[in-house]
């Protein structure tokens, strides 16, 4: 009973965090300030709203230990979202995602395919850094899953690709290697996803970026077909 009266609470603070006082009832008709669907785009500023309303969460205990909240960074309108883990060191302290090494990798390559940190959005699974960089608990990942979900609502992109073993398991809640998501589609939220290496493993390990890079050439390709109609020649 207890339990249950918990997960009601921990539902409505989620509910109210993502919504504000507005109710939705399962199956009910949308109200008035309902998310973005496919038919009704978020309006400019709505995801910078968002940001503002959950960046002082602390639903689960990394929000006692961070130092910076880490919310994403590029298009609120973009295509292409790029889902890591969650905040190391560096993005704890700057407040930013895939900085240091291993984002000026992303970058190269982001560049590479004809985009930019500017024209995607990079986010994490998680907003707050795990002490010691340890991967994510599942219940840190149910408190901040729902961000995630409106973040992908309110943006609305096409494609979706997850970096790394951690933040596609995580994201697609499966327990396959590395080898075998990246050479399969998923969807979440109904968006499609691919999964590659995380930069930080190319850098560990430079025989990942030939294969990484096919994976990022396929990537560019869906990107085309779903935002133009086809790859370029
Ligand atoms: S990790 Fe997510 S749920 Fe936990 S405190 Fe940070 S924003 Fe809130």
């Amino acid at each position: 009973m207890a339990g249950g009266q918990t997960g009601v609470a921990a539902y409505l603070r989620r509910h109210r965090l993502l919504y504000g006082d507005t109710l939705f009832l399962p199956g009910g008709a949308p109200m008035p300030g309902v998310p973005s669907t496919p038919d009704n785009p978020a309006e400019p500023g709505q995801l910078l709203a968002f940001h503002r309303k959950i960046e002082n969460c602390q639903n689960c205990a990394l929000g006692a230990s961070r130092n910076k909240f880490v919310f994403g960074v590029g298009d609120p309108h973009a295509d292409l979202v790029l889902v890591g883990e969650a905040p190391g060191a560096e993005e704890d302290r700057l407040g930013e995602p895939f900085v240091g090494r291993s984002g000026k990798l992303l970058d190269t390559i982001l560049k590479a395919i004809g985009l930019s940190r500017q024209s995607v959005f990079i986010l994490n699974v998680l907003k707050c850094r795990p002490p010691d960089n340890r991967d994510p608990l599942p219940s840190e990942v149910a408190e901040c899953e729902p961000y995630l979900q409106e973040q992908l609502r309110l943006i609305q992109p096409k494609l979706i690709v997850a970096l790394g073993r951690v933040a596609a398991q995580t994201l697609l809640k499966v327990k396959d290697s590395l080898k075998d998501m990246r050479a399969q589609t998923y969807t979440y939220s109904g968006i499609e996803v691919r999964v590659t290496y995380h930069p930080a493993a190319l850098l560990r390990n430079p025989n990942f970026k030939a294969p990484a890079w096919e994976d990022f050439k396929a990537i560019r390709d869906r990107y085309l077909e779903l935002t133009k109609g086809g790859p370029s020649a």
